[in-house]
C-alpha cells in the first residue's frame, strides 16, 4: 500500500497557507449537523474539543480521569517553544524549524515541522489572550529560557508548572463550550475500541469506569488525543493511567502504527531507589540552563560531592560538547550519563546517577533568583529525596519519558482510516527520532487550536458518509468483542499480579530496547515478551467484577495491550538497521559513539499494519523527502 501523506505542493513556506485555502469549507449552518468524538482532554484533546465546538460542531469529549484538568499534560514542567525572538538572539521560524528537524535526527517530515514552527507564535498569542500567567521580564515582555538542542532562548514558561497553566487555559475554553451545550463531557470513560463502518471511523466503545457499563457512541469523525505509551516501560515519568490501549485498539482496526521504537529517555529524572517503586519523577530540562552536570573523574570515588575538588570533577557534557554544553539534546545527554555510569563513575548508592549542580549558579545569581526560576522543582526534589539542592547537587539519571512513535497520520493529521484523526503525543508526526524539549506542548496545542479546525472541515465537506446510529451491527459486534475480552481477563484466575507482569515487561524493554539496543538483545526481548504474554493469559490475577468500579480490571486491560504492543516496538527496532535519535542500535555508531544514520536505506517512516494475532505485522514505508535542509551527521560540538 502506498502511504499518501497528502503533502501540499509549492514552496515550504507557503504550503500551509495554500493548503488552508484549498481545503473545502463547511458552512456554519452545516457545522451544526455534524458531531465529532474527541478522545482525550489533555492539551491536544482539550484544545481540539474547545476549538471545534467554538466553530459550531457538536463535540463529545472523553477522558479517563474524573476531570479534564487531570490529563497527564498537567505534569509538564519546563515550557513551550515558540519562535517569537523576544530575546533578539537570532531566533526565527526557520531556525525553530531547522533545530526541530535536526533534533529529530532528520526523521520527521519537513512540511509538518515547518507548519509547527509557523504556528508556534500564534499559540503564545492565543494563550496570553486566555490569561496564561507566563513568566515575564522586568520590562513586561514574556520571558524565555533555553532547552536542549537550541542555542537560542525560545522557551516560554510559567515557573515549573507550564503544562498546568496551559491546560487550565484549554479547560476554560472547553468549559465555556460545555456551558453553551456544544460539548458534552464524558469523564471516567475508557475507550476500549474503535468502530469502523464502510472503512470509515464512525464511533467508539467506552467503559464507564464507575458503573462498569459499556457504552456506544457514534459520530461523523473520531479525533484521538490519548497521549503517549512511555508507561510500557513500567517505570516512567508519565501519569499512571497513560496507556497505549486506545491507539493499539485502533491499530488492530486497521490504523497503521508508525515508528513504535522511537521512545525518548529523559536525562534528568530522580534515580530509581527501590524494587517496589511504581513511578519516576522528572526534573525539568530547564534546570540544565543553570545546573552543571558532572561525575567524579575517578571511577569508584565515593566521597560526598562537596568534598570532591574542582580539579577532580568531570563536567563531561561541557568538555565533550563545548557549543551546547549541558544543553545538548536529551538522547545525547542520556547516552552520555549511561556511558559515565558504565565506566564506574556513577554516584549515589546504586552508582546509577550523575550530579546536577547549582553551586556556581547560586554563587553567580544568588539563591533568590534561582528559587524564582526553579523553586517548585527544588522543593519537589527535596520532598522526594530529603536532600536540599540549594546545598548539595541533585542526583539524576535517565528515565523513560516520552514517545515519538504513534499512529500514522497524513498532513491533515488523519490516519490511513478515513475519519480517524490522531493528535498530540498519540500520533507520530512531528518530532522524528528524538523530540527536543518544550516541543510536545507546542505540538499538542498547534494540532488542537490551529490544525484540526481546518483539516477536519476538509474531510467532512469532501466525504460521503451514510447516516448511522449505534444500532448499526458494527456497534453491536464491537460491544460483543469488548465484553468477551473483559470476561476473558476476569476468568484467568491466576496467582501473579498484573503489576508484576508489567514490572517484568518494563525490565525487558529497558534492558534490551531502552537507551541502547543491539540485534541480539532485540531478538531475545521478542522471545521474552512472547513468553511473558503467554504466562499473563494463564496466570494473571484480576479480581472483582466488570459491573463495578474495578481498577484491577482497568490495569489488566492496559497491561495486556502493552504486552502485545511491546513486541511491535521490538520488531520495529530490529527492522531499523541504523541509529537515529532515541533509537540507538549499538551496531551503528560513529567512532565517537554517536548515532549513525543510514539515509540511503532508512530515510523513511516505518508504518506497521496489523495482520492478525498470529501473523507478522506488515511494514509500509513512507519515504522522507528533504528539499530544504541538508542531511548531515548531527553534531552538538
Ligand atoms: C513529567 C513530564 C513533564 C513534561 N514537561 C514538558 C514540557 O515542559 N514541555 C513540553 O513540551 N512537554 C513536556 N512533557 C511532554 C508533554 O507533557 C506531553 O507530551 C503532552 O502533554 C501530551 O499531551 P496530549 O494531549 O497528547 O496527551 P495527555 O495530556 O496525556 O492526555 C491524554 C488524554 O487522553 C485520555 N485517554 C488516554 N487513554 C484513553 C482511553 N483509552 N480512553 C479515554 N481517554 C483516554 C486521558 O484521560 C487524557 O485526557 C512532559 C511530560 C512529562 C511526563
Amino acid at each position: 500500500m502506498q502511504l499518501d501523506a497528502k503533502m501540499p505542493s509549492g514552496p515550504l513556506t507557503d504550503k500551509w497557507d495554500k493548503h488552508r485555502f484549498e481545503l473545502k469549507l463547511v458552512n456554519p449552518a452545516n457545522k451544526r449537523k455534524y458531531s465529532i468524538i474527541v478522545v482525550g482532554t489533555g492539551l491536544a484533546g482539550g484544545s481540539a474539543a474547545a476549538s471545534l465546538a467554538e466553530l459550531g460542531y457538536y463535540v463529545k469529549n472523553f477522558c479517563i480521569q474524573d476531570s479534564p484538568r487531570r490529563a497527564h499534560s498537567i505534569a509538564a514542567q519546563g515550557g513551550i517553544n515558540a519562535a517569537k525572538n523576544y530575546q533578539n538572539d537570532g531566533d526565527s521560524i526557520w531556525r525553530l524549524f531547522y533545530d526541530t528537524i535536526k533534533g529529530g535526527d532528520f526523521r520527521a517530515r519537513e512540511a509538518n515541522v515547518y507548519r509547527l514552527a509557523q504556528v508556534s507564535n500564534h499559540i503564545i498569542d492565543h494563550c496570553v489572550a486566555q490569561g496564561i500567567p507566563f513568566a515575564r521580564e522586568y520590562g513586561g515582555l514574556l520571558a524565555n529560557r533555553s532547552f536542549g538542542g537550541a542555542q537560542v532562548s525560545r522557551t516560554f514558561y510559567a515557573r515549573g508548572q507550564t503544562g498546568q497553566q496551559l491546560l487550565l487555559g484549554a479547560y476554560s475554553s472547553l468549559m465555556r463550550q460545555v456551558a453553551a451545550g456544544q460539548v458534552t463531557l464524558f469523564p471516567r470513560r475508557e475507550m476500549l475500541d474503535l468502530v469502523v463502518i464502510n472503512g470509515q471511523a464512525r464511533g467508539i466503545i467506552v467503559r464507564n469506569l464507575i458503573t462498569g457499563e459499556t457504552e456506544s457512541h457514534a459520530a461523523d469523525a473520531v479525533v484521538m488525543c490519548t497521549g503517549g505509551y512511555a508507561n510500557v516501560f513500567y517505570l516512567s515519568t508519565n501519569a499512571m493511567a497513560s496507556n497505549v490501549s486506545a491507539t493499539f485498539r485502533a491499530y488492530k482496526k486497521g490504523a497503521f502504527f508508525a515508528n513504535p521504537c522511537y521512545t525518548q529517555i529523559h536525562p534528568t529524572c530522580i534515580p530509581v531507589h527501590g524494587t517496589y517503586q511504581s513511578k519516576l519523577t522528572l526534573m525539568s530540562e530547564s534546570l540544565r540552563n543553570d545546573g552543571r552536570v558532572w561525575v567524579p573523574k575517578t571511577p569508584g570515588d565515593r566521597r560526598p560531592p562537596n568534598e570532591i575538588p574542582e580539579s577532580e570533577r568531570d563536567y563531561y557534557l561541557e568538555n565533550k560538547y563545548p557549543s551546547f554544553g549541558n544543553l545538548v539534546p536529551r538522547d545525547v545527554a542520556s547516552r552520555n550519563a549511561k556511558a559515565q555510569c558504565d565506566l564506574g563513575k556513577g554516584v549515589g548508592d546504586t552508582g546509577f546517577a550523575v550530579y546536577l549542580d547549582f553551586k556556581d549558579a547560586i554563587k553567580r545569581d544568588g539563591k533568590d533568583v534561582i528559587a524564582q526560576k526553579y523553586g517548585n522543582l527544588f522543593q519537589m526534589y527535596e520532598k522526594i529525596t530529603a536532600s536540599n539542592p540549594y546545598e548539595a547537587p541533585m542526583m539524576i539519571y535517565p528515565a523513560s519519558h516520552y514517545v515519538m512513535g504513534g499512529l500514522w497520520v497524513d498532513y491533515n493529521l488523519m490516519s490511513n482510516l478515513p475519519g480517524l484523526f490522531v493528535m498530540g503525543e498519540a500520533n507520530f508526526s512531528d518530532h522524528g527520532a528524538n523530540r527536543l524539549g518544550a516541543s510536545a506542548l507546542m505540538q499538542g496545542l498547534a494540532d488542537g487550536y490551529f490544525v484540526i479546525p481546518y483539516t477536519i472541515g476538509g474531510y467532512l465537506a469532501g466525504t460521503d458518509r451514510p447516516e448511522i446510529t449505534t444500532d448499526h451491527p458494527a456497534f453491536k459486534e464491537t460491544v460483543h468483542n469488548v465484553s468477551e475480552r473483559i470476561n476473558k481477563l476476569l476468568s484467568i484466575n491466576g496467582k501473579r499480579t498484573v503489576d508484576d507482569f508489567h514490572r517484568e515487561l518494563g525490565h525487558i524493554l529497558w534492558e534490551y530496547c531502552g537507551m541502547s539496543r543491539n540485534d541480539e538483545g532485540l531478538l531475545k526481548a521478542r522471545k521474552l515478551i512472547q513468553e511473558l504474554r503467554g504466562e499473563f493469559w494463564e496466570n494473571a490475577v484480576v479480581p472483582g467484577s466488570d459491573k463495578d468500579f474495578n481498577q484491577s480490571l482497568e490495569r489488566a486491560g492496559r497491561v495486556a495491550d502493552f504486552l502485545e504492543f511491546a513486541e511491535l516496538m521490538v520488531i520495529d527496532a530490529f527492522e531499523r538497521k541504523e541509529s537515529c535519535g532515541g533509537h540507538f542500535n549499538e551496531g551503528y555508531q560513529t567512532e565517537e559513539n554517536e548515532a549513525k544514520r543510514d539515509d540511503e536505506n532508512f530515510c523513511h517512516v516505518a508504518a506497521w499494519e496489523y495482520k492478525g494475532d498470529d501473523a507478522e505485522p506488515e511494514l509500509h514505508k513512507e519515504p522522507l523527502v528533504f528539499e530544504n535542509v541538508k542531511l548531515t551527521q548531527r553534531s552538538y560540538k
